[in-house]
C-alpha cells in the first residue's frame, strides 16, 4: 500500500505461517489466545518481520514488554556475553553479581529516600503473588484490596485479584479467600453532569465507605493498585484517589502496593507511573519492560517489609535468572543512555495529538486518554449513551494488521485500543502506524462524519 515501513505483501497468514497455524492448531490448545494469525521470523526495534516476509510496526510491543525496543543491541549483548559463561546455577544455589546490582539499582530507582530491597521472580503473577505474601508475613493480617477493572495475573491468587469474568475466572473458581474489591475512578463514565471533582470526592468517599461495608481496615494486609489500569482500559484515577487510599493505607498500617507491570520503564515517561501522584508505595512489582522480554519480575520495596520473610520462605528455581538480571541492567542503561523517560513523554504528546484529531473525526470515537506514552482510544456505538463497540475495535484491528501495524484491544467491554509500542521507535515510523491507525478507522467506519 505504499508505506515506508509497513509491508504486507500477502494475505494473512501468508503460505508459510498457514502451515504453521494448522500445526498449531493441531498440537497447541486453543486456550492461549493468537492477535495476529502470523508467525515472526526476526524483529528490531519497532518492527517485526514474519516468515511469509510481512512487515508490522509494532503498537503492541509484547503487552508493554519491549519498550528498549526488540532485540535492543545493549540486551542482545549482554545476553550474548552471560550465555557464553553460564545460564543458570540457581540463586539459592549459587549466587550471581547480576543479580545483586539489579537489585542496588532498582532500590535506588524506586520512590522514596528510605532503606529499600528488591527480590527477583518469573513472570507479572508471581511478582503480585510475592508482594501478597510479603505484606501478609509483615503485617500479620490476611485481607488483599484490589479494584474494579484491574489485572494481575493468571495464577489462582492473581486471577482472583483480576476483574473482567470472561475470559480469566469464568469456570475457573473457586477463588482465593481474602480478596476484596472496591471502586476505581472512570473519569469518562462518571455520572453525568457530575463535576471532576465532585466525582474524585465521590470515588473517595466510596473507598472509605468500603472499608466500613466490606473488609476492616485492621485485617488488611496489602492495597494492590495499577496507578493506570492496563488490561482495564488505560484508566488514568485522579492524584486524589490515589494520594487518599495511600493516606488510608499509611493510617491503618496496610502495604500499599502499585503493580507497575505494565506501567513502568518509562511507558509514561517516568520510570514508575506512581511518580506522577506523588506518592511513594511501600512496595511495587514489575516485569514485563524491565527485562526486553526475557521473563523475569520483581517486587521492590521498604526494607522494613521486604526483609521479614525467612530464608527459604520466597524464591524459586528459575527466580531472577541470570539472562534475566542481565538483560534488566542493559536496560536501565540503554535507558539513561538515549533518555527513554524523555521520549515516552514526547511519543505520548505525539499519540495523542492524533488521537484528539480522531475524536474531532469520528463519532464512533468516545474518549481518548493517557498518560505519556500510554495512550488509547475507547470506541462506543453512540456518544451520548456510551454504549461499548467492541465489534469496530476488533474489525480496526483486523484492517490495521492487513496493512502492517499490529494493535492490541483492552478494557472490560474490549472497545478500547491501547498503544505499546517500543520507544525507541524514530518519529517516521510512528507517523506511520498512526497514519495506518487513522486510514483503519476509516476503512471501518460507515458512519464517518468529518466535522
Ligand atoms: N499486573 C499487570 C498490571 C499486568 O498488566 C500484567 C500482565 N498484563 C500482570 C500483572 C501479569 O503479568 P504476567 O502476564 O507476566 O503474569
Amino acid at each position: 500500500m505504499g508505506y515506508s515501513f509497513a509491508n504486507v505483501k500477502t494475505a494473512l497468514p501468508g503460505p508459510k505461517a498457514k502451515a504453521l497455524l494448522e500445526k498449531r492448531q493441531t498440537y497447541v490448545p486453543k486456550g492461549v489466545s493468537n492477535g495476529i494469525p502470523t508467525f515472526i521470523d526476526h524483529a528490531s526495534g519497532a518492527l517485526l518481520t514474519d516468515v511469509d516476509g510481512n512487515t508490522f510496526i509494532d503498537f503492541a510491543g509484547a503487552i508493554g514488554t519491549i519498550n528498549v525496543g526488540h532485540c535492543n543491541p545493549d540486551v542482545v549483548a549482554a545476553l550474548h556475553d552471560q550465555i557464553d559463561k553460564y545460564i543458570h546455577p540457581g540463586f539459592n544455589v549459587m549466587m550471581y553479581d547480576s543479580y545483586i546490582e539489579l537489585a542496588e539499582r532498582l532500590s535506588k530507582l524506586a520512590p522514596g529516600d528510605h532503606d529499600k530491597q528488591a527480590i527477583f521472580f518469573n513472570s507479572g503473577a508471581e511478582a503480585v503473588e510475592n508482594a501478597v505474601k510479603i505484606a501478609r508475613k509483615y503485617t500479620k493480617r490476611q485481607g488483599v484490596v484490589v479494584f474494579s477493572r484491574g489485572y494481575h495475573g493468571r495464577t489462582l491468587m492473581t486471577m482472583t485479584m483480576t476483574s473482567k469474568v470472561r475470559p480469566y475466572k469464568f469456570e475457573f473458581g473457586p477463588f482465593a479467600p481474602e480478596v476484596y474489591k472496591a471502586p476505581y475512578p472512570y473519569e469518562y463514565r462518571r455520572p453525568e453532569g457530575m463535576s471532576q471533582e465532585a466525582y474524585d470526592d465521590y470515588v473517595l468517599n466510596e473507598f472509605k465507605t468500603f472499608l466500613v461495608g466490606d473488609v476492616a481496615p485492621e485485617t488488611i494486609a496489602a492495597v494492590v493498585m495499577e496507578p493506570v489500569q492496563g488490561e482495564g482500559g488505560f484508566i488514568v484515577p485522579s492524584k486524589k484517589f490515589v494520594q487518599g487510599v495511600a493516606q488510608l493505607c499509611k493510617e491503618h498500617g496496610i502495604v500499599f502496593v502499585a503493580d507497575e507491570i505494565q506501567t513502568g520503564f518509562c511507558r509514561t515517561g517516568k520510570y514508575f507511573a506512581i511518580e506522577h501522584f506523588d506518592v511513594v508505595p511501600d512496595l511495587i512489582t514489575v516485569s514485563k519492560s524491565m527485562a526486553a522480554g526475557v521473563p523475569i519480575s520483581g517486587v521492590i520495596g521498604r526494607k522494613e517489609i521486604m526483609n521479614v520473610a525467612n530464608p527459604g520462605e520466597l524464591g524459586g528455581t528459575y527466580s531472577g535468572c541470570p539472562l534475566g538480571c542481565r538483560s534488566g541492567l542493559a536496560v536501565l542503561e540503554t535507558i539513561e543512555k538515549h533518555g527513554l523517560n524523555e521520549r515516552g513523554a514526547a511519543i505520548g504528546q505525539k499519540v495523542m495529538e492524533r488521537f484528539h484529531q480522531f475524536k474531532e473525526k469520528f463519532d464512533v470515537v468516545g474518549d481518548v486518554r493517557g498518560l505519556g506514552a500510554m495512550c488509547a482510544i475507547e470506541f462506543v456505538k453512540d456518544r451520548t449513551t456510551k454504549e461499548p463497540n467492541k465489534e469496530i475495535v476488533s474489525a480496526i484491528i483486523q484492517e490495521a494488521n492487513s496493512r502492517g501495524l499490529i494493535l492490541l484491544s483492552a478494557g472490560l467491554f474490549s472497545n478500547v485500543i491501547r498503544v505499546l509500542m517500543p520507544l525507541v521507535i524514530t518519529d517516521e515510523q510512528l507517523e506511520e502506524g498512526l497514519t495506518i491507525l487513522e486510514e483503519s478507522i476509516v476503512a471501518q467506519t460507515a458512519s464517518l462524519q468529518p466535522k
